[in-house]
Parts: C-alpha cells; sequence; structure tokens
C-alpha cells in the first residue's frame, strides 16, 4: 500500500466528534480502540473526505452495508 496519503488531523478530530468518540455502527458502539475507515474504498476516491469517512473499532468487523444504511 504506496501513495496513500495520511488522514489530516483535523478531518480525524471532526470525525470523532461527530462519532461522539465511540463506533459509529448503531449497534455496536463501542468506545475503543477506534479506527478511521473509509466507506468507499481509498483507492478507489484517492482522497480523505469527510463525507465517505467513519469511526468505526478497528477490533470488530462490519458489515459496510450497514454503515452505508446509516449515512
Ligand atoms: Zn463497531
Amino acid at each position: 500500500m504506496t501513495g496513500r496519503q495520511p488522514i489530516p488531523a483535523s478531518l480525524a478530530r471532526e470525525l470523532m466528534l461527530e462519532s461522539g468518540y465511540r463506533c459509529a455502527v448503531p449497534t455496536c458502539r463501542t468506545v475503543e480502540p477506534l479506527d478511521i475507515e473509509h466507506i468507499d474504498e481509498y483507492a478507489t476516491v484517492k482522497k480523505h473526505e469527510f463525507s465517505n469517512m467513519i469511526e468505526r473499532t478497528s477490533i470488530t468487523t462490519h458489515d459496510s452495508s450497514i454503515v452505508v444504511t446509516w449515512r
């Protein structure tokens, strides 16, 4: 995985605030550990964009369709 830009700190903070520092999946809401993920693959969109990103636990695998429906 090369050429991937780091997520700007300001964007990461916005995502954290939006989700209330919890996993953004309504059925989960785990507090930590959290990861920032892209809803559409980064390889496809090639940018970090608030509307395409979400806070999720890094320990649980979520069905991505759950997130897309919720958004
Ligand atoms: Zn979760």
